[in-house]
């Protein structure tokens, strides 16, 4: 069983319900987070039984207490009637909307992000991606540029408007990039390291989980859940890519995984066609058949001069395609039955 706390419970609302699952004769693991304290109960069928059935969801500070067979408890779909939608800096990601996300995979200089961010505002986007910490596979390539790439990203927000999400490849590094990011994201080879989960878990920002480069749906749901299990439970899932036997494009986009993860989460899933194909042309096909799939959201690389670009250039769209992409999400999504934020350059 676990119990979640409502954000305004006290410390005396804490100890009441940890005092009633010790008369029951179960054991509780609290986990204090910055949002809210969840507190897990572990204990034999018939003491989650008697512990029910004693009320606890009734005692003060309780928002809600959830039987779930699943092994990932605070991110399964059971006991949610409707999926979740989270904020960014206000801006809507879930079941009822549809979110393009877009930006340069690395911040290189303050006109490349800004002119990147303009071509992602003209194309609809309303969050702004963008990489300063890079996890590159040569310790030889561009590593970005840190906390100078922050401070360019919050400029670019401010200059456009745009929240902005970037990675955060360290738990040292977390809270300097809580200082300057809307939304923490977690790259697919940090999806099972542990400590920068629970470290992203406990500060107080919406974090976007992506898919590890070999994980099941369950590993992936279990590293939502380390977040989740901190209290924070503003996570949305991004789908971006598994390795496949197929060496002509860089990783496979597994379309299977929007409405399997779906059903099994009530939290919001995204695609990254970018870094799935990691070849241009593919980018803007495969973001319409994730859309179509049902996603809540795309997330793209764009660049005002891919040519040049110091990271995964070859993958980056040009402005054109962007808007040509911008197409894709004013049609499709409202067939789905979803309000789509997208509005063409006129
Ligand atoms: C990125 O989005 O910039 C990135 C590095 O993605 P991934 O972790 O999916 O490779
Ligand atoms: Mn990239």
């Amino acid at each position: 069983m676990v119990i979640v706390m409502a954000p305004e419970a006290n410390d005396d609302d804490i100890t009441a319900v940890i005092g009633q699952i010790g008369v029951h004769g179960g054991q509780a693991f609290v986990s204090r987070g910055v949002m809210r304290t969840i507190i897990g109960v572990v204990g034999t069928e018939d003491v989650l039984e008697t512990l029910s059935a004693s009320n606890i969801a009734g005692l003060t500070g309780v928002a809600e207490t959830m039987r779930i067979t699943a092994p990932y408890k605070l991110v399964s779909a059971q006991n949610h009637s409707r999926r979740t939608t989270i904020r960014v800096g206000g801006v809507p990601i879930g079941p009822d909307t549809f979110t393009l996300i877009a930006g340069p995979c690395a911040v290189e200089t303050p006109a490349q992000t800004l002119e990147a961010a303009q071509l992602a505002k003209r194309a609809g986007a309303t969050l702004l991606r963008g990489g300063a910490y890079k996890p590159r596979t040569s310790p030889y390539a561009f590593q970005g540029l840190g906390v100078d790439g922050l401070r360019i990203l919050a400029d670019v927000r401010n200059e456009t408007g745009l929240p902005v999400v970037t990675e955060v490849m360290d738990a040292s590094d977390v809270d300097t990039v809580c200082e300057y990011a809307d939304m923490l994201q977690i790259g697919t080879r940090n999806m099972q390291n542990f400590g920068l989960l629970q470290a992203v878990g406990g500060a107080g920002k919406p974090v976007m989980l992506k898919r590890g480069l070999t994980a099941t749906y369950e590993e992936w749901l279990m590293a939502a859940e380390y977040i989740a299990q901190r209290g924070n439970l503003d996570i949305v899932l991004c789908e971006r890519g598994v390795r496949s036997f197929e060496p002509a494009i860089r990783n496979m986009l597994d379309v299977s995984a929007v409405g399997m993860v779906q059903a099994q989460s009530h939290l919001p899933v995204i695609v990254d066609p970018s870094h799935a194909a990691g070849r241009r042309d593919l980018v803007v096909p495969l973001a319409r058949a994730g859309i179509a799939a049902g996603a809540d959201g795309v997330m793209v690389d764009v660049h005002p001069r891919p040519e040049t670009a110091l990271v995964d250039g070859a993958q980056a769209l040009f402005g054109e395609s962007l808007d040509e992409l911008a197409q894709a999400v004013a049609t499709i999504p409202p067939l789905l039955g979803r309000t789509s934020a997208a509005h063409l350059a006129g």
